[in-house]
């Protein structure tokens, strides 16, 4: 491939592309702040959030099961809401490890098309430009200065290349990638669950309230207390329920399609400059090699063999 850049600041495409959306170098050292806050003070995080939870779930199960005597009318809600907490708890308290890579893949093809790669990297830098090789055997990344295995990709938060690499998660402080695709997604599912569960339970307490009897009265400091807790646990419980449903929408499609964030985010790149872009098809296979063999694997964090 001859490019010559002497007179030429427009590069053609493919494989360089306009950047659609850059993250600037502010916000980029933002972020990496964050990172660094995330894993510097992670125990305490952990901590802080296993306190939330008990203290609200806490309150939640003296609203319900204890307050509004729920205990026996509704025991197998209450047997599923306690599975799933569990579950969650589970799911936030084991590691969630990315998988970075640190070099030493050579791709197979010739010396002329690896020094072609290099080229093709040093000039995307050189005119900040969005390079996608997708049709090249030989990828290089010009941060880290070695050659790319097929799908992996370079983070600027985590400045690390990560195998398989989906996004950068701002909320765990690291990359979504090959080795913790299928906890992300799990811990979608749990919170997902949890936001329902939250949200099915308010939902009946506004309607018994409203339309059946108003067991909270008469009105004391207590009953103000609680009303102000389940106001404030009906917003939390919607909105979750409502983010994580997109959020799901998203990975799994990205999922069943065989394909990473990143990968997606280069098929729009393409379509959007007007290129035939060819989608693959969804596929449930992609979707077992993801998340395991069976139901199981989906919702509790067993280890894949
Ligand atoms: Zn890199
Ligand atoms: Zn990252």
């Amino acid at each position: 491939m001859e490019v010559d850049v002497s007179n030429q600041p427009n590069l053609p495409t493919p494989p360089y592309y306009n950047r659609l959306h850059d993250m600037s170098n502010k916000m980029i050292q933002m972020e990496r702040d964050g990172k660094v806050m995330i894993e510097k003070y992670q125990k305490y995080i952990l901590i802080y959030g296993a306190l939330l939870i008990v203290f609200s779930t806490g309150l939640f199960f003296y609203c319900f099961y204890i307050e509004m005597n729920w205990i026996q009318s509704h025991l197998f809600l209450l047997i599923f809401t306690i599975g799933v907490i569990v579950n969650t708890l589970f799911r936030l308290f084991l590691p969630i490890k990315s998988s970075y890579y640190n070099g030493g893949y050579i791709p197979v093809c010739s010396e002329e098309e690896r020094s072609q790669a290099i080229e093709r990297a040093q000039l995307a830098l050189k005119y900040n430009k969005k390079l996608i090789e997708t049709n090249y055997l030989a990828r290089y990344c010009i941060y880290c200065n070695h050659f790319l295995p097929p799908r992996a990709y370079h983070c600027m938060i985590c400045n690390k290349c990560t195998l398989e690499r989906d996004h950068h998660c701002s909320w765990l402080g690291c990359c979504v990638g090959k080795s913790n695709l299928r906890a992300f997604w799990q811990f979608l599912v749990s919170m997902g669950l949890i936001g329902f569960i939250g949200s099915y339970h308010f939902s009946m307490f506004w309607y018994e309230i409203l339309f059946v009897s108003n067991i909270w009265t008469p009105f004391s400091f207590k009953i103000g207390l609680l009303y102000y807790f389940i106001i404030m646990m009906t917003c939390i419980s919607f909105s979750i329920t409502a983010l994580m449903i997109l959020m799901l929408y998203i990975h799994t499609r990205d999922i069943l399609y065989g394909l990473s964030g990143v990968e997606i985010g280069e098929l729009n790149t393409k379509e959007h400059n007007h290129e035939n872009v060819h989608h693959p098809p969804m596929s449930f296979s992609n979707f077992k090699k993801v998340l395991g063999p069976n139901i199981l694997y989906w919702i509790f964090p067993l280890q894949i063999n």
